[in-house]
């Protein structure tokens, strides 16, 4: 049998949340976890693990728990760095990607100079829910002439099925609810 390495005592630092941000939701609230010196070091060390950092040009950080998470591992893999952010928050010219909520759609932007073209990008946010920010970013990514080398999550509801719409990408997520 492959060796998988057990992540699952990170969700002793991983704190349900019912009912936030509405009635319904049960939010993941990853601050224990980024609070504690060795939940935090381990998440960003295994994320590091799976990934060659050879491969790697530039992580990209989706607003805005991704960001404490993509800007550890840019600096380990000594890549660049590249905010995602919801409308209207980055002051350059941007490539705007529609996405769908719960009620409605939202668009994620990025800056249009944030990807020479053919860079491989590892993008990284905090949770998998639906996967419809993850797909947007992934089309921006592209868009912009960049290769996707990876999605990287701290964790996923897989009874969400976000990993359906990242058909074909190296997604990578530590633990699973
Ligand atoms: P989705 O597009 O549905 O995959 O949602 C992913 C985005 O929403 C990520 O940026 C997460 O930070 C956030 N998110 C979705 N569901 C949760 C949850 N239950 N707890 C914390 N964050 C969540």
């Amino acid at each position: 049998m492959p060796h998988r390495p057990d992540h699952e005592w990170l969700k002793e630092h991983i704190r349900d949340i019912p009912d936030f941000p509405k009635e319904g939701i049960v939010f993941k609230d990853i601050t224990p976890l980024l609070a504690d010196k060795k939940a935090f070091s381990y998440t960003i060390d295994a994320i590091a693990h799976h990934f060659d950092r050879d491969e790697i040009d530039k992580v990209l950080g989706i607003e805005a728990r991704g960001f404490m998470v993509a800007a550890p591992l840019a600096y380990r893999f000594q890549a660049g760095l590249i905010p995602v952010r919801k409308k209207g928050k980055l002051p350059w010219a941007v490539e705007a990607q529609e996405y769908d909520l719960e009620y409605g759609t939202d668009l994620l932007e990025i800056h249009n100079d944030a990807i020479q073209p053919g860079e491989r990008i590892l993008v990284v946010d905090d949770v998998l829910a639906t996967g419809g920010t993850a797909e947007a970013t992934a089309h921006l990514t592209e868009r912009c002439g960049g290769k996707v080398a990876g999605i990287a999550m701290i964790m996923e509801l897989s009874f969400l099925q976000g990993r359906k719409k990242l058909d074909g990408y190296d997604v990578l997520s530590l633990v699973t609810y």
